[in-house]
């Protein structure tokens, strides 16, 4: 298997350049997008930087900058300076980014090449890539099936094979999700440990951008690349400032037994024990912990997202940005403009999230949902006391039909175990823990470890021993 390791590893041997792969890269995507559609653009140009890169490795070595040559596959709602960044909505098609994200430009710091940027949900309103406005993203593995969402794209683009890391934002699961569907490592950061300047809004108090790869070496390396303190995200947070979580040889894990008793698909459950099997021969400890409120996580977060939602995209005005409908007068100009612009989900997470905020409304709802928010940290914060991790499934079921999901609610009910990590600023980690079979194919499924506050580098510690290790 690939990695971003083992590819730089025969890049400084020579028995790869960077030109080579990047023209394999390329025509594997020509041969292979059409039918995945998991590259909304590719950049071909991109070619000369393998180029430079080639020549580079034969001068520098083992010296050449970590990422040097490397392809990435970037969401395309992560802003790249002089390229199109659509969020895979009408209203964005023709917007090209006038600057780099953070992200981006510490990734170009290290020497990655963007071979071009990948499907999502439109705005990442979603887990399946069905609600991009340039058509779905097929799942790889089958392509019957959806690669998850709202980072679909990015998660096919690795499974495909034309990448070895891709860039993907986590606001609800988009990250971890598609990793699970798709057999990869899925990083959702610490709130705050990545600078979201430059990343297309969609949850200001929840977004984080995170890898999805094929190890857990390479998600550390990459998160180590991107995060930190960013003087143009205020929310940003130094990783010296966080509690010191020693690492130890041996961990405990906590499972909120009470919270996995509904609506998981019994292949999962069989493959979770499993796994909880797996950790116990290694000398891990596993125990049964309570965490009540996670459950209402589902309902605080689908109130807290469209709230925010709804206020981050009132910038989307026919005017300032992206496609403009005309009309007579101003008012006309928005009304039309987002009537074309926005997609069914998106505009239904407006009207959501204008009606929680409303007045009359803000307390019973929206002020109602950050009270749960806040007691949910206390409670993870005390079920950390006893234990270094929290363990679920990171979804329900392996991965769905293209067009199964008519049910809006059993489509947010997904969620369940990725949204309370979000609502509650901690990191977590999916792990491939196996597959389950359906209609002949393997389908993989996948193990969620949440760490306490800015636990991100033990997670690492955890992903490499328990996951890398057998790979
Ligand atoms: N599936 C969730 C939603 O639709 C999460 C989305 C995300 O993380 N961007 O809101």
């Amino acid at each position: 298997m690939l990695t971003i390791t083992t590819l730089r590893q025969k890049f400084i041997s020579g028995e790869l350049t960077p030109l080579q792969f990047f023209d394999d890269s390329i025509a594997l995507i020509k041969k292979d997008n059409p039918d995945i559609n998991a590259f909304l653009t590719i950049f071909e140009d991109a070619r000369t930087e393998a180029e430079v890169a080639t020549k580079r490795y034969k001068e520098e070595g083992d010296k050449a900058p970590a990422l040097l040559g490397i392809p990435l596959a970037i969401k395309s709602n992560i802003l790249i300076k002089g390229k199109i960044a659509s969020a895979s909505s009408k209203m964005l098609e023709n917007y090209t980014a006038i600057y780099d994200a953070t992200v981006i430009s510490r990734l170009k710091a290290a020497g990655a090449i963007f071979i071009g940027t990948t499907n999502m949900d439109e705005f990442a309103m979603g887990s399946s890539t069905e609600n991009s406005a340039f058509g779905v993203t097929k799942n790889p593995i089958d392509t019957a099936r959806v690669p998850g969402g709202s980072s679909g794209g990015s998660a096919a683009a690795v499974a495909m094979g034309a990448v070895v890391a891709a860039l993907g934002t986590d606001t609800g699961g988009s990250v971890r999700q598609p990793a699970s569907f798709c057999g990869l490592v899925g990083f959702k950061p610490t709130y705050g440990a990545v600078s979201r300047y430059g990343l297309i809004a969609m949850g200001s108090s929840l977004d984080q951008a995170g890898s999805l790869t094929n190890n857990v070496a390479d998600t550390e390396l990459i998160h180590n690349i991107i995060s930190g303190k960013d003087e143009m995200d205020a929310t940003t947070i130094s990783p010296d400032t966080y509690p010191e979580t020693p690492l130890k040889d041996t961990y405990t894990f906590g499972v909120p037994r009470a919270f996995l008793a509904d609506g998981v698909d019994p292949d999962v459950l069989v493959s979770f024990e499993k796994h909880i099997e797996l950790l116990k021969s290694q000398g891990h400890k596993v125990v049964d912990i309570e965490l009540p409120l996670f459950e209402k996580g589902l309902a605080a977060y689908y109130i807290v997202m469209p709230a925010e939602v709804s206020s981050n995209l009132a910038r989307f005005d026919g005017i300032r940005y992206g496609l403009s409908a005309g009309g007579d007068n101003l008012l006309e100009v928005y009304e039309k403009s987002r009537a074309a612009g926005f997609g069914d989900e998106v505009k239904r997470r407006i009207l959501l999230g204008t009606y929680v905020l409303s007045s009359g409304y803000y307390d019973a709802y929206y002020g109602k949902a950050e009270q749960a928010r806040d007691l949910m940290r206390e409670e993870l914060a005390a079920g950390f006391k006893n234990v270094d991790f929290s363990l679920t499934p990171t979804r329900p079921t392996p991965a769905f039909k293209i067009g199964e999901k008519k049910d809006l609610l059993s489509l947010y009910r997904q969620d369940i175990f990725t949204v309370p990590v979000n609502l509650t600023g901690v990191p977590a980690i999916s792990l491939p823990m196996g597959t389950v079979e359906r209609e002949g194919k393997e389908l993989p499924v996948a193990v969620q470890y949440i760490a306490p506050h800015g636990g991100d580098a033990v997670l690492f510690a955890i992903g490499k021993k328990v996951y890398d290790q057998r790979l």
